[in-house]
């Protein structure tokens, strides 16, 4: 599922972000990087929405598990 529009979508379309206190937003296109994982649509305005911090604070805490 999206983060941003929360619309659902295979696998395929979706991009893996986790976010690392030191880097910030790191792509995880291997899905294998440790942490606070996001699944975001290709859609420009969710890529967009995904910097905002309010949103990686509500909806990306405790995905690390494999979500
Ligand atoms: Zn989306």
């Amino acid at each position: 599922m999206c983060v941003v529009c929360r619309n659902r979508f295979p696998k395929t379309e979706l991009l893996r972000f986790i976010f690392d206190s030191e880097r910030g937003q790191v792509a995880d296109p291997r899905q294998r990087l440790p942490g606070r994982g996001c699944y975001v649509c290709k859609t420009e305005s969710c890529l967009d929405k995904l910097t905002s911090t309010r949103i990686r604070r509500k909806r990306c805490k405790g995905e690390m598990h494999g979500q």
